[in-house]
Formats: structure tokens, C-alpha cells, sequence
């Protein structure tokens, strides 16, 4: 039995009611670098002053007083015991991550002597679990993510759109929409190629993140159609934002490939007000004011404007 428990790969420790360590396995043996007769009768708390103390200490004593076993597992808390992670596979990772059963160890009258600590390496299963975590986060940021501007793509920013929308029905905090799009630029594509057109639309990204606030929710609506939710932002102030970066596209000139090409944008704003019966309703506006500044000479910003 105790050979048993000697060479099983989990860490098994026995305790009394003072802390002191009566059981000490291989396992604990390899991973603290502390052979038997030197934890013997020690304290758990001084042979390891590292130990989250309070907390095991609460758990141990629960365990005693109520006779039931108690668990710890690694999401909780990483690990309790400073070991070092050797996995070949997992060998990214410093310590080793740990579950631990904690069991009550009953006397034959009854009463909970001892408890017992068994240690499981759960490192291969941790790490798998966290890389796992960390590439859905990716995929998700990614399948949002419009690859030629780093905007959101259209669905996404619809989904944001309505959800926009929803807020504004419970707290009235202004908010307006802008939509823009880039002026002939099939002319552009047919003078220049597509390629050129490709790093115009990508530069019009890059400049619209760097004029915008980091709440305000832009996408990539169509071809070179795009679309920006400002939040908090009254009419007024999203003429402002328009103006900003209709002239700053005006003035970037982009050589692609030793040639100049110039291009110009043409906007729609249309501020959500309580007549705006949806989100549908709220885009269909700004594009109707998008579609003012093309028919008004391109290269300009249109505010919409309810028929009273
Ligand atoms: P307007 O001023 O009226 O907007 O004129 P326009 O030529 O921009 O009009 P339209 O919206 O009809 O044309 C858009 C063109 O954009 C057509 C399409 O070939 C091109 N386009 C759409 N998506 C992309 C893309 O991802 N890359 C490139 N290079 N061109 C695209
Ligand atoms: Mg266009
Ligand atoms: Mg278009």
C-alpha cells in the first residue's frame, strides 16, 4: 500500500491538525526538491511560506470540521504549490498547474485526524485548454474583421448597429451615423488597376481609425462604402468628424506605384431622433443624405433631414 502510494504520479500528502506534513510521496519529493525526513512533522506553512496560507488554511479546516472532501482546481488558482513545469510538450509554461483533492481522514471512533492532500499535474490539460481559449478569441476578432481596412465587416457592424439602436431606446444620448463613399472610384480602378484601388480602400481604413474615437464603431459597409456609428455625438459634432476627414482625404494625394492618385469621398449623416422607427429606418437616412452630396457634386457632406 505505502509502495503504492510512493510511485502513483500524483502528490499525496498527509496533514495533521497543526499543518504537519505525516505523509510525504515521491512525487512531492521530486517536484519540491524535499526528501521525507526533511518535511517530516514540519509545518506546511513554514517548509513553504509561499503558500496562499489563509485560503488552504480555510479549506484544510473546512474539510476537518465537516468531513467532507474539498477541491481546488487550477482556474481557480493556477497552482498552489510552486512547482516547476518539465513537460516536454507544455514546456512554454514556468509551474506546474494543479487540481487538488482535499480528503478527510477518519479515525475509527469517528472524528477527522488527519487530511489528505492528492495533487494532480494537470499542466498538459491547462495549456491545452488556455491555447484553445486564446485561438477562439482570434477566430472571433477575426471573422469580424474586414482583412483589406482592419474595420468591422458588414455583419458585424449591422449587429452593432441594432444594438446601438436598442440603446438609444432606453437612454437618450445622442448618437449619429455616418456613411461615406469613395467618389468614382470605378474610374479609378479602370485608370489605375484594382491592386491601386485595393490600397486606396485600405488607406481610407487607416485614416478613418486614426480620425475617429476608440468608441466609435466603423465598418466596412460594401466595395467602398463605409459606415461609423458616433456614439454620444449630435449632429452638429458629426458634421465636424466629416468635414475632418473629408478634407484629410482630399489632401493625402497617395502615390501607388509612382502615381498620384487623388480621390475624394462624399458623406451622409443622419442623427437618431425618436421618429427613427428602426435601425433599418436610421441607415436607410444616412444613406439618403449620402446620396445628397453624390447628386450635389460629390466631395461634400449632407446632413438628413426629416420631411416635416
Ligand atoms: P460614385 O462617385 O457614384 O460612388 O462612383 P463610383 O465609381 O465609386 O460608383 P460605384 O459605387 O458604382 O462603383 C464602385 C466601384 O468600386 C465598383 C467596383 O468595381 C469597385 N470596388 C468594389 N469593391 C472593391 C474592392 O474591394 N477593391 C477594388 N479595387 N475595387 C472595388
Ligand atoms: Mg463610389
Ligand atoms: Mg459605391
Amino acid at each position: 500500500m505505502l509502495d503504492m502510494i510512493q510511485t502513483i504520479d500524483v502528490g499525496l500528502v498527509v496533514l495533521d491538525k497543526n499543518y504537519q506534513v505525516q505523509v510525504w510521496n515521491n512525487f512531492m519529493e521530486t517536484h519540491s526538491g524535499l526528501r521525507p525526513d526533511q518535511v517530516q512533522a514540519k509545518s506546511l506553512f513554514e517548509l513553504f511560506p509561499d503558500l496562499p496560507e489563509e485560503w488552504l488554511r480555510h479549506k484544510i479546516d473546512s474539510v476537518f470540521f465537516l468531513k467532507n472532501r474539498a477541491f481546488t482546481t487550477w482556474e481557480q488558482r493556477p497552482h498552489v504549490f510552486p512547482f516547476k513545469n518539465y513537460r516536454p510538450i507544455t514546456g512554454t509554461v514556468d509551474f506546474m498547474y494543479q487540481n487538488i483533492t482535499i480528503i478527510p481522514l477518519t479515525s475509527l471512533t469517528g472524528i477527522v485526524t488527519h487530511i489528505s492532500l492528492i495533487i494532480y499535474d494537470v499542466t498538459d490539460n491547462a495549456v491545452n485548454k488556455l491555447e484553445a481559449q486564446r485561438v477562439n478569441q482570434e477566430l472571433q476578432v477575426l471573422s469580424r474583421t474586414d482583412k483589406l481596412t482592419q474595420l468591422y465587416n458588414r455583419g458585424y457592424w449591422q449587429d452593432r448597429l441594432e444594438q446601438e439602436f436598442n440603446r438609444f431606446v432606453r437612454n437618450t444620448s445622442p448618437c449619429s451615423l455616418v456613411m461615406f463613399d469613395i467618389d468614382h472610384f470605378k474610374k479609378v480602378n479602370d485608370t489605375y488597376g484594382h491592386p491601386a484601388g485595393d490600397k486606396i480602400i485600405s488607406l481610407v481604413g487607416e485614416t478613418l481609425r486614426k480620425i475617429m474615437r476608440k468608441t466609435d464603431i466603423a465598418g466596412r459597409y460594401g466595395g467602398e462604402e463605409f459606415a461609423v456609428i458616433l456614439v454620444d455625438t449630435d449632429a452638429a459634432h458629426a458634421q465636424g468628424f466629416c468635414e475632418r476627414l473629408r478634407t484629410t482625404i482630399e489632401a493625402i494625394k497617395p502615390v501607388v506605384e509612382g502615381i498620384e492618385i487623388p480621390f475624394t469621398i462624399s458623406l451622409g449623416i443622419a442623427e437618431l431622433d425618436e421618429q427613427t422607427a428602426s435601425a433599418k429606418e436610421w441607415l436607410a437616412n444616412t444613406d439618403q443624405a449620402l446620396y445628397q452630396s453624390k447628386h450635389g457634386g460629390r466631395n461634400q457632406t449632407q446632413l438628413f433631414k426629416a420631411k416635416s
